[in-house]
């Protein structure tokens, strides 16, 4: 019989994914839960087939699912196949998004209607980080902003970006792997990216976050940056009190 759900390396380059509905190329690692075929017209049997979606479109419902069926991601069927290395990936991704807390606009101010941001390699040296003021070398991952009344693009290294920006880029696109670029790079490093950014994105170490903030402060900001980053002055000042405690 097999299995209910599966993760592997996909064979051909015809699967689609559900989600995004694009299409899942071949050695792409997917997941797929099974479904069951009416084949009632052709008067066949009905048979048992897969829905395809990227790995790290899996839903957090589908993860509370893989750990009750098999224990630990690590567990779920198919992933016997793969690397360590690629196992490792695979669970760091699903325990985030499992942890994640989702978004809603409920919780989340509106941001300036024009604001878009995008993950790339960066095509020339000229661009400056917003954060450490670095010139940002040709190559290398960045980070874009923009919006606001300039409408004009800020970056900053990718290593870089707060837990802020992550939690407005997660706002805007849905879900971090729909942040525009990404989906220009090869799987392999995308995956990596996105679990980069889901990182910055649920981090909690407050020595970090901290660190974070005070260096973003204490760097002059343009009315745009300000939109954008959306500080909360307050809430660093409480911070560093109770730092100062240990
Ligand atoms: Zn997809
Ligand atoms: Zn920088």
């Amino acid at each position: 019989m097999k299995p209910k759900f599966t993760i592997e390396k996909a064979k051909t380059d015809r699967s689609k994914c559900k989600v995004c509905n694009g299409s899942i190329k071949k050695e792409d690692i997917r997941f797929g839960s099974q479904v069951v075929v009416a084949k009632s017209k052709s008067g066949g049997e009905d048979h048992t087939g897969y829905l395809w979606k990227h790995v790290y479109e899996i839903s957090k419902r589908e993860c509370a699912k893989i750990l009750y069926l098999y224990n630990s991601f690590q567990l779920n069927p198919g992933m016997e196949k793969l690397s360590v290395k690629e196992k490792d990936e695979i669970a760091e991704i699903l325990g985030n998004i499992r942890s994640g807390e989702p978004l809603t606009s409920a919780n989340h101010k509106p941001l300036p209607e024009n604001t878009a941001y995008i993950i790339e390699k960066a095509k020339s040296g000229r661009a400056s980080c917003g954060e450490c003021k670095q010139k940002i070398e040709k190559g290398t991952l960045r980070f874009g902003a923009t919006g606001g009344k300039l409408n004009s693009t800020l970056w900053r290294h990718l290593k870089e970006v707060t837990k802020k920006q992550m939690q407005n880029a997660k706002w805007l696109y849905g879900e971090l792997h729909h942040i525009p670029g990404l989906s220009t790079f090869p799987e392999k490093e995308r995956m990596s990216l996105v679990s980069d950014i889901t990182e910055i994105l649920l981090s909690e170490s407050p020595k970090k976050k901290s660190k974070l903030k005070v260096d973003a402060i204490s760097a002059k900001h343009d009315d745009d940056t300000e939109i954008l980053e959306d500080m909360d002055e307050n809430q660093v000042v409480a911070e560093n009190k109770l730092q100062t405690g240990d």
